[in-house]
């Protein structure tokens, strides 16, 4: 009985010694267990939104470049559009030159036509004096052949009886000749007069017929003129013409320029807005990329910490890769000026995939994600913790060989070469983190603390 007591009594002590274990481990796991659950998904989520916001950056940045070739395609076309809007306004400069040209001469004939015309004018003139000049002496003429036959007449009328009167009426003979010379002189006079009149009349028309045919030649002149006029207003409306039309094409290229003018103003905008977005997302990733070095740095040792034992820290690490090796990007950054916080390593001949890289320093392994995924541009890496404040990233791994919580050794295997994440061939992305004095991270120059042994 007091033995079945006793048998009891331990029962129940052991049974209350289990279940006392039991609410250990359960405890401890909710202690140790759930907060390192939490914190990966943390990271997870991190990277999930980090590849996610990578994706959108490549997608607005594949478009932005779609945009940018149809700018470059239609400033291309802009700018033959230019040179011929140059060639037309250079084709219509010369005809505008032509047609001055022309204008000039067209005044010129102009001026010597109105020179010609005065001049006719005036020969008109010396024509009408002429006639006037004519008109007189034929009246003068006539009054004196007018006089003279009167004279005559008057002589005959009277005939003898006037030569006897005037010998009857004459005191002596030589009074009667001195009268009858005189008669005679009178009529001798007017004899005269007509024919110095007669002269007269045929020098003024000889006058006339000279005037009239430098009219006539003149004249000629002007018809000779206005022909030249004529074939010169024909040129210049032929001319205008062309201008015209080189006009109405600028016009219409002209047109065709403010449409892809406008095309590519519109093309700016869009570029500008997907470079803005590209901005906002980059910021996004950078914060993103600031939580994600947070939680590394709120995962590792810190500066001054002494290295767990098992780590086997020396201090000094090892080129992580033990192959004939060159560095085809350096630090902090590529050829074209963007930012590269590590060092790619690649095998000498070009065959990097599949061979292993290793632990540079042994330390613990806080970071190892496999999952083939982009991980904002690693693809499959993972961090390595060396107790002492730094850390060693190595990304792009078609495979890596350990898992968190995991202890390595100096020059340990880790990996193998591959090309996941963001990469053009494959190579090794090594990174070394060192923690600041504030608890974040700074990613320095890899050959600071290992050099190429096969450099
Ligand atoms: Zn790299």
């Amino acid at each position: 009985m007091s033995l079945k007591t006793e048998k009891s009594r331990k029962k129940s002590i052991i049974r209350i010694l289990a279940a006392a274990l039991a609410l250990v481990c359960v405890l401890s796991s909710l202690l140790y267990s759930a907060p390192k659950a939490s914190a990966d998904e943390e990271l997870d989520d991190l990277q999930q939104q980090y590849d996610d916001l990578e994706k959108k950056i490549q997608k607005n940045k594949e478009e932005l470049n779609e945009v940018q070739s149809e700018i470059k395609d239609k400033t291309k076309t802009l700018n033959s559009i230019n040179s011929e809007i140059d060639d037309i306004n250079s084709q219509i400069g010369i005809l505008e030159n032509r047609i001055s040209t022309l204008n000039s001469d067209i005044a010129g004939k102009e001026t010597n036509i109105e020179n010609i015309e005065g001049e006719i004018e005036n020969i008109n003139k010396q024509i009408e004096e002429t006639n006037a000049r004519m008109e007189e002496t034929r009246s003068t003429m006539q009054d004196t052949r007018e006089r003279l036959m009167g004279r005559i007449r008057e002589n005959y009328m009277n005939g003898e009886t006037s030569t006897l009167e005037i010998l009857f009426t004459s005191d002596d003979l030589s009074t009667y000749f001195a009268r009858m010379e005189i008669m005679q002189r009178v009529s001798e006079n007017d004899t005269a007069l007509i024919d110095d009149l007669t002269e007269k009349l045929e020098q003024l028309d000889e006058m006339e017929k000279e005037l009239n045919e430098q009219k006539t030649e003149l004249e000629g002149k002007i018809v000779e003129l206005e022909e030249q006029k004529v074939a010169l207003d024909e040129r210049k409306s032929d001319l205008q013409s062309s201008r015209a039309t080189e006009q109405s094409k600028k016009s219409e290229v002209t047109a065709k320029k403010q449409q892809v003018q406008s095309i590519i103003n519109e093309l700016d905008r869009d570029s500008d807005e997907y470079k803005a977005e590209i901005k906002r997302q980059q910021a996004e990733k950078e914060e993103l990329s600031r939580q994600i070095d947070a939680y590394i740095a709120a995962h590792g040792s810190s500066l001054g910490d002494t290295p767990n034992a098992t780590y086997e820290n020396d201090g000094k690490m090892a080129w992580p890769v033990k192959f004939e090796s060159y560095i085809s990007a350096g630090y902090p950054s590529y050829s074209d000026g963007s930012p590269h916080w590590g060092i790619d390593i690649c095998a000498k001949g070009g065959n990097s995939r599949g061979r292993a890289f290793n632990a540079a320093q042994g330390g613990e392994v806080i970071i190892a994600v496999n999952d083939g995924n982009w991980n904002y541009g690693f693809g499959n890496y993972c961090v390595i913790d060396h107790g002492d404040g730094t850390q060693t990233l190595y990304a792009h791994s078609d495979n890596i060989q350990v898992s968190v919580g995991q202890v390595v050794k100096k020059g340990q295997q880790i990996g193998i070469i591959g090309a996941t994440g963001n990469v053009t061939g494959p190579h090794l992305h090594f990174e070394v983190r060192v923690k600041n004095a504030d608890g974040g991270v700074s990613r320095v120059n890899p050959l600071s603390y290992v050099s190429n042994p096969y450099a």
